[in-house]
């Protein structure tokens, strides 16, 4: 297997520390607003590509952390007038309602911050100790010129970086590019004890104690987006470094950014369009099936209009697997050489540097064997296409998975039912009928729209 490796800038043949085992480290949301599209992004494709490790046969360890304090939790509790636990205990549970929409399986270890204050104390100490970090009256910083390697992830010099970069601007440090460890805490400030006084951990200390404590000094793959590569994960890496000595994470894999199209979706107008609204109104596999049909590294536009298009295409390849589940046969079907070649061309896409786009336009190549199939009464054929997608890619890829989609889409036929009636009986202009129709599908949430195409539906 092969993956674009941000350090080196390569497609590296991927090579575990421990044979058959990878450790992964995903940098995970700071809690204290609903998950929007592009926090799905990073979400979708990280736990896909762990889905697809397991399907080559390794144990993966995986841990997503939750930044749950941060100026962003404190202002959010100021304007809530609540303390920040509460805003990160209640968006933690709306991030695993939203995750568990979205079919994100949970990792093996889901570390919140304010549980390793101890670590990051002790961790903070020994920087102090081996000269790498400093005291001034805001807190403690981390001294990047004592780092050599400082920038190898980002690929800049200093210089450009303090050109270009957004830092922390703080007259008390001594060098623009020194980010803060440990910071002393203002009024009104939840703080902890320290050797420096009362205060908070950094941002980016955070994940490098929690990753290394978790999967020790050197581990296999820290991912994220690509707007973590600097200054985030370039100072967790300096971090890890100058404490141990020891290379930190072996492969970076970052996602490209999502682009938000439209002033409506726009972040600035705060009308954000939340994963919540999006699955409600275009499913689960809609959402995953846009984000999957990007490269992972390439940036992906975002709007209504798009995402509509890619929900279509899903219900699409649902109506055929519907329909063969009403009169098909189901079984095993024999792992003849038609089952082999599409294996194998779906473990060459994503052995590939993850190729999703290719892995998921074979499922819907086989869904329209499958159509074919059908058609042709060839029921060996229709129940090898029909297990391929369900049970071989289906599951790795999150889309029309067996097991977990069946509850999401179960009602969809039903409605497509009450649709054809409905127009029926608009043709027969007995209205009364076909708005008691509409009204009481309103009332349980399912909103008709007659277009000149005919009528669509949204659930609310
Ligand atoms: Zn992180």
């Amino acid at each position: 297997m092969r993956i674009t490796n941000t350090l080196t800038g390569k497609k590296e043949e991927f090579i575990p520390l421990q044979s058959g085992v990878v450790k992964m480290y995903v940098c995970g949301p700071t809690v204290y607003d609903l998950v929007h599209v592009g926090n799905a992004r990073p979400a979708v494709v990280f736990d896909v590509f762990r889905r697809y490790l397991e399907y080559r046969g390794y144990k993966v360890i995986m841990v997503q952390n939750f930044t749950d304090i941060d100026d962003k939790i404190i202002n959010k509790a100021n304007q809530l007038g609540v303390d920040p636990k509460t805003v990160a205990d209640t968006f933690i549970v709306e991030y695993w309602r939203d995750a568990h929409a979205l079919g994100i399986r949970p990792a093996n270890y889901h570390p919140r911050t304010t549980d390793f204050v101890d670590d990051i104390v002790e961790t903070i100490e020994r920087l102090v100790e081996k000269g790498y970090a400093y005291q001034t009256k805001t807190g403690v910083y981390f001294d990047v010129r004592k780092f050599e390697r400082y920038g190898e992830l980002s690929k800049k010099k200093i210089e450009d970086l303090i050109a270009g970069a957004r830092v922390e601007v703080d007259e008390t440090k001594n060098f623009p590019l020194d980010f803060s460890l440990w910071k002393k805490a203002r009024p009104g400030e939840p703080w902890w004890n320290s050797p420096w006084g009362e205060g908070r951990p950094g941002w980016h200390i955070e994940c490098t104690v929690m990753s290394v404590k978790i999967l020790g000094e050197s581990f296999d793959i820290h991912a994220g987006g690509e707007d973590l590569i600097f200054p985030h994960h370039e100072n967790e890496k300096a971090q890890a470094e100058a404490l141990t000595g020891k290379v930190f994470a072996r492969y970076w894999m970052h996602n490209g950014m999502v682009r938000l199209l439209g002033d409506k979706m726009s972040k600035s107008t705060g009308n954000i369009f939340t994963v919540r609204e999006a699955v409600k109104k275009y499913g689960r596999d809609g959402l995953r099936y846009m984000i999957l049909s990007k490269h992972y590294r390439s940036p992906m536009d975002f709007s209504e209009e798009l995402l509509s298009k890619y929900s279509k295409a899903t219900r699409r390849v649902w109506e055929i697997l519907r329909r063969y589940e009403s009169n098909g046969v189901d079984g095993i079907p024999k792992r003849n050489a038609v089952y082999e070649e599409y294996v194998s061309r779906f473990v060459e896409a994503l052995d590939d540097d993850f190729n999703t786009p290719v892995a998921t336009s074979l499922l819907f190549e086989l869904a329209r064997k499958l159509s074919k199939a059908m058609e042709e009464n060839d029921a060996e054929s229709a129940l090898l296409f029909y297990h391929l997608i369900r049970r071989e890619f289906g599951p790795v890829l999150g889309l029309f998975d067996l097991n977990e989609e069946r509850k999401e889409v179960a009602s969809e036929p039903l409605l497509g039912v009450l649709i054809e009636v409905r127009e029926s009986l608009r043709k027969e202009k007995r209205y009364d009928l076909s708005d008691k129709i509409r009204d009481r599908l309103r009332e349980i949430g399912v909103v008709l729209k007659d277009t000149p195409s005919g009528t669509e539906y949204s659930v609310e």
